[in-house]
């Protein structure tokens, strides 16, 4: 844990128990803060009771007594309306910060030179953000990962000088870090999301500029139009990014020259790394989360050299193209984490034909029409879930499909034909394009179901973890 102690004998409000919240209350008491914490949630709230945490309603407290209000990022700060805590908050003059913000401060106060790695982007953060730390352990360094990938920051050990911390952060904790420094700032993409949580696609975009624009290092992907807006006002103002690009190639920067991350500067090649063959990191996407990810550790001082070999034992992220079994020549992989149009079509791009695709769940607007350019690639779709109807129609025509209902019936169908296929790789892909509520709690579950009934097929050689 990261005791607070840059906020001891300060008074604290704490609101959003769940997640990090907790974590982050305990972190304040043990650096010395007083702290009251309170969720809208009652089962939170007990649990921050049972973990000796002060816990008082929010709403009736005496403002003018607190220093600071702690939010969680999953609680609005501005839209689609601010929470109630956050008016109370600025009628009575006191800052609203996050977790991050508060690791930040304490890293000012007490290791300022600690290396700290933070990611953003609208997709591929976890990949990225699992990469970077990957590959620093394998070159040898201390390393500490959380953020919004799933340990809080505030969990994590504390910030020292030769440790380096590397932090996955959602726009909605960089809103709640204003003082947000990196040595190495990563900003992947940005493309439409979250605009309920955020207004206006300038709103969300400027939020991630300023990741980036406080960094020491800041390192841009350049392959949409809001990204390359962010570097060259990054540019015009000395800040000279590292860019990435997989779209074009870059004179100066990394861009993809066929499977090979290539790094040039004024044109001449500086250093190659070459993807082939590395499951995990499959698919152009993935060639802009590698490019980053080295720029990032090269940012914190890793020779390109020593960054090399923890590429290919890179074991991805669970449900994401994750490689989870071989059947003969027959390819398992979950991808279940793709749980819409946008995120499977990262999925069919990276397999060039014979994909068995297992698809379908709680559908999201405009189904998997978006995908009918990869149709070709498809030898067979396998429909599960309530979306069927709707898919087969999309199909219809177009690619043979068997309306399969259940992830089981699914996996043994495409498994059999799989294998009667003569191509030199068949896969067997689930990577369904919706969410999973019709059948499942959410898409870890999913995914791991997929993976368990993977394993049990007789001859199967699992892959990956366990
Ligand atoms: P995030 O943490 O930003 O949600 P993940 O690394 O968990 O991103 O990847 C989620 C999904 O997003 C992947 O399964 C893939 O389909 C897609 N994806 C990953 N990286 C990228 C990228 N660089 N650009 C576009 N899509 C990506």
């Amino acid at each position: 844990m990261t005791p607070v102690t840059h906020a001891a004998g300060r008074s604290i409000a704490l609101f959003g128990l769940g997640g990090s919240g907790l974590v982050t209350a305990q972190a304040l008491v043990a650096g010395g803060a007083r702290v009251v914490c309170w969720d809208d949630n009652a089962g939170s709230r007990d649990k921050a009771l049972a973990a000796g945490l002060a816990v008082q309603d929010l709403a009736t407290a005496d403002w003018s007594r607190f220093d600071a209000l702690v939010l969680s990022p999953g609680v609005p700060l501005t839209h689609p309306r601010p929470h109630w805590s956050v008016p109370l908050a600025n009628d009575a003059g006191v800052e609203i910060i996050g977790d991050i913000e508060l690791f930040c401060r304490e890293r000012a106060a007490s290791a300022p030179a600690a290396p700290l790695i933070a990611i953003t982007g609208t997709n591929g953060k976890s990949t990225t953000t699992a990469l970077v730390a990957h590959l620093l352990a394998e070159a040898g360094r201390d390393v500490q990962m959380g953020g919004n990938i799933g340990t809080a920051i505030l969990a994590l050990e504390p910030p020292a000088a030769g440790r380096v911390h590397v932090v996955e952060c959602s726009s909605f904790q960089i809103d709640l870090a204003p003082s947000l420094a990196p040595t190495a700032g990563v900003l992947l993409n940005v493309t439409p999301d979250h605009l309920d949580r955020h207004g206006t696609m300038e709103n969300y975009a400027g939020i991630k500029e300023r990741l980036v624009a406080a960094a020491e290092t800041p390192v841009v992907g350049v392959d949409d139009a809001w990204c390359r807006a962010i570097a060259e006002r990054l540019a015009a103002r000395g800040r000279d990014p590292v860019l990435i690009s997989v779209e074009t190639p870059l004179a100066d920067g990394f861009s993809l020259a066929g499977t090979v991350v290539e790094l040039r500067a004024a044109g001449a090649r500086v250093a190659t790394f070459d993807l082939a063959g590395i499951g995990s990191l499959r698919g152009r996407h993935n060639a802009q989360n590698a490019a980053a990810a080295i720029a990032a550790v090269a940012a914190v001082g890793v020779p390109l050299d020593a960054i090399r070999p923890g590429l290919a034992t890179f074991p991805g992220l669970a449900h994401r193209m994750e490689q989870v079994g071989r059947l003969g020549r027959v390819l398992f992989v979950n991808d279940s984490k793709a749980t819409n149009a946008d995120a499977t079509e990262k999925a069919l791009a990276a397999f060039p034909d014979a994909i068995r695709w297992i698809v379908g769940g709680t559908m999201k607007e405009g189904g998997i029409a978006p995908l009918s350019g990869y149709f070709d690639r498809v030898a067979k779709a396998y429909l599960v879930g309530a979306s069927s109807d709707a898919f087969a129609q999309t199909l219809e025509g177009r690619v043979p499909y068997a309306r399969s209902g259940t992830l089981a019936a699914a996996v043994a169908a495409a498994a059999q034909d799989a294998q009667a296929d003569g191509a030199p790789e068949p896969v067997v892909l689930l990577s369904p394009a919706c969410a999973s509520y019709d059948q499942f709690p959410n898409f870890e579950v999913r995914g791991a179901h997929f993976r368990d009934l993977v394993r049990a097929l007789p001859g199967v050689t699992p892959m990956g973890k366990a």
